[in-house]
């Protein structure tokens, strides 16, 4: 059984599905989705003065600075309210995943699960550069892995050790995918 209402982390290198496997979590358990970055290309069509700061950093592959992720994401959240949300793409850094403990946890809904998505680096590349954005560009995907390893991954030792983790195998097809993370999910809700 899962429960009522969740704060559910989608976490994993870029390209892994998260996009995907959100829209079928929203679709089917009427989830809140939240994407940092559809919202920070919102804000870069909409000509604001956070999507021309954001723009640079997008389109090197480099993260967006921590502080208007937080507010473009917390804008937002106030607007639709902070339970029953999945969290796709934020946060990316230990410091980001500080601030959404902590702003989750005022909001009076705490993070109730993490789930990792994990794969293979070459597949990433190749899928999306069929999906053709412009960051997309296997170069610019390659910066992104770096700076995954480097600054995102460590996300996951922060919520493993808080105890809220679980990993699940991104490689085979979407249903396959969202079936795995579905029973994750319950197998970690049940421990508890
Ligand atoms: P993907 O899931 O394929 O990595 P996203 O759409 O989540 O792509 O993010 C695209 C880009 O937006 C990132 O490479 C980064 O520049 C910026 N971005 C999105 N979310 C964050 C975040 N939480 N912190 C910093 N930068 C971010």
């Amino acid at each position: 059984m899962l429960p009522r209402t969740m704060q559910l982390i989608l976490f994993g290198p870029p390209g892994i599905g998260k996009g995907t496997q959100s829209a079928l979590l929203v679709e089917r358990l009427g989830l809140k989705h939240v994407s940092t970055g559809d919202l920070l290309r919102g804000a870069i069509r909409g000509g604001t003065a956070l999507g021309q700061q954001a723009k640079a950093f997008i389109d090197a592959g480099r993260l967006v600075p921590g502080a208007l992720v937080r507010g473009i994401a917390n804008e937002r959240l106030a607007e639709i309210g902070y339970d029953n949300v999945i969290l796709d793409g934020y946060p990316r850094t230990v410091e980001q995943a500080e601030w959404v403990d902590e702003d989750f946890a005022a909001a009076g809904h705490p993070i109730t699960v993490v789930v990792s998505i994990t794969g293979d680096n070459e597949v990433i590349v190749e899928r999306l550069a069929a999906r053709g954005r412009p960051d997309d560009a296997p170069d610019i995907v390659r910066k992104r892995l770096a700076v995954y390893a480097a600054e995102t991954a460590p996300v996951e030792d922060h919520y493993r050790q808080a105890g809220l983790l679980v990993t699940v195998d991104g490689e085979g097809d979407v249903e396959e995918v969202y079936g795995r993370i579905v029973q994750a999910i319950e197998s970690v809700l049940v421990e508890r």
